[in-house]
């Protein structure tokens, strides 16, 4: 610890802007100083492949508080500035502005980045990607005058932007190198159905194949060719092939890391005081006993909320149940639990799978891993308590709509 009492949070997004709201909310009355290189203040992104994308949503509504909110609670928020440099040793930051910011405790919210193509091609005009709203600023233009898209990654970036753009009327290709779409995140019979939700909705999904090469002409992209010599005709291309952690800046200044920064369940990194949270963060998660790194919207707005109180000394142990959701044309789903791929023995499905109003359970050893549930709510807290109660459940009452899930848990 320094003299100085800055708590300083690099990276302004939805993590970074919870935990400045849990800081102020515990009493922390100190400088709280955030710095962001992004120059839109602080905002969620899920909206930006759904209704914002569709424009359904104005840019107001995914700010994580009105701008007023940041002088209101003596936030000092500088945007439009990176950090360079973290020096442990001394309690400070270096910014790409040449200043430096001192910290006593320092949080890390740097989020991740998408992951770029590496075929040739990928840098022309019309290759675009999505992670912020300048990105979808840009796609929903690109929406107005192309009439074909091609997605290159069907992941959930690369579905739900397919949906959109399905939505904006445009001819629509997706390019999945597996057999199916998220294949290794559901397993065969679950991925199944968001195949068929997209080719029914018009999209031409072609799964197993590779990329070769993004053509153009004149410096814009025109098309897809792939290995095996076929031809996608195209007006924009759209990647989806991942996200890696904003890590760069822990690593460089000594912290262990390894998939993002490796945090504790408190969320405290290899140095006491250093912290982290949201995608950038591998934390230990006493529930599962081991480190996972979630990119998740849940993740980012609750982690960042326990690492604030540990900040400020307080006792906890993050370990909610990791949870997500999309929503693609009709189909909304939840996610609960976590599976690494080929981590689970058998899927137990609830209710009607083709007609797309189902829950799926993953399970192992006759545990409940994980649990979706795709047009059917109201069932979150009960798939989220057989989660975590890893016990044991009897698998054709699982499987049989008429037994309450609640009356699963704990036998
Ligand atoms: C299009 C889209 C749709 C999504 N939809 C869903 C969904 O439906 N459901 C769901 O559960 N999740 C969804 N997600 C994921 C969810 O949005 C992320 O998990 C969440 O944004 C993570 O928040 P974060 O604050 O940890 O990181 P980020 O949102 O990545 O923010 C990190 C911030 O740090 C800044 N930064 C990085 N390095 C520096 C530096 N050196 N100096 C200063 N600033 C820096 C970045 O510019 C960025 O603003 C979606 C994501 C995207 C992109």
């Amino acid at each position: 610890m320094t003299a100085d009492t800055t708590h300083l949070i690099v990276g302004a997004s939805l993590a970074g802007a919870k935990a400045a709201e849990t800081l102020r909310a515990e009493g922390f009355d100190g400088p709280l100083v955030m710095v962001g290189e992004e120059r839109e203040w602080p905002y969620e992104r899920p909206a930006l492949s759904k209704d914002y994308l569709l424009g359904k949503a104005e840019r107001e509504t995914i700010h994580v508080h009105p701008r007023q909110w940041y002088a209101e609670h003596d936030v000092d928020l500088r945007l439009g500035v990176a950090v360079t440099a973290v020096h442990p040793g001394a309690h400070q930051v270096s910014l790409a502005d040449g200043s430096r910011i001192g910290y006593a405790r320092l949080l890390l919210t740097t989020g991740s980045s998408p992951r770029r193509l590496s075929v040739p091609g990928a840098g022309l005009d019309g290759v675009l990607s999505l992670r912020s709203a300048e990105d979808s600023d840009r796609i929903k233009a690109a929406f107005q005058s192309a009439s074909r898209v091609a997605v290159i990654g069907a992941g959930w970036i690369g579905l739900e932007t397919a949906a959109a753009a399905r939505a904006a009327g445009i001819e629509v290709t997706v390019l999945e190198m597996a057999e199916l779409p998220l294949l290794r995140v559901l397993g065969r019979q679950v991925a199944q159905v968001f195949a068929t939700l997209h080719r029914e909705q018009g999209v031409d999904l072609r799964c197993g194949v590779q990329i070769a090469e993004i053509t153009g002409s004149g410096g814009q992209a025109d098309g897809v060719l792939l290995a095996d010599g076929s031809r996608v005709e195209t007006d924009v291309v759209i990647t989806g092939v991942g996200i890696t952690p904003n890590s760069q800046l822990a690593s460089a200044a000594g912290l262990e890391t390894g998939n993002g920064i490796r945090v504790d369940a408190r969320l405290r990194s290899s140095d006491p005081d250093i912290y982290a949270a949201g995608d950038v963060a591998s934390a230990f998660h006493p529930l599962l006993g081991k480190h996972i790194r979630v990119e998740h919207w849940a993740n980012a707005l609750h982690q960042p909320q326990a690492a604030a109180r540990a900040m400020l000394g307080q006792d906890v142990a993050y370990d909610r149940v990791p949870y997500f959701f999309t929503d693609q044309y009709d189909l909304g789903m939840e996610y609960s639990g976590y599976v690494e791929p080929g981590g689970y023995d058998e899927v137990v499905v609830r209710g009607d799978a083709d007609r797309r109003e189902f829950i799926a359970f993953w399970l192992r050893h006759g545990n409940v891993l994980a649990g979706m549930n795709v047009n059917v709510w109201d069932v979150n807290p009960a798939i989220q308590a057989l989660v975590r109660a890893g016990q044991p459940v009897d698998k054709n009452e699982l499987r049989d709509p008429a037994t309450p899930l609640e009356s699963l848990t704990g036998r």
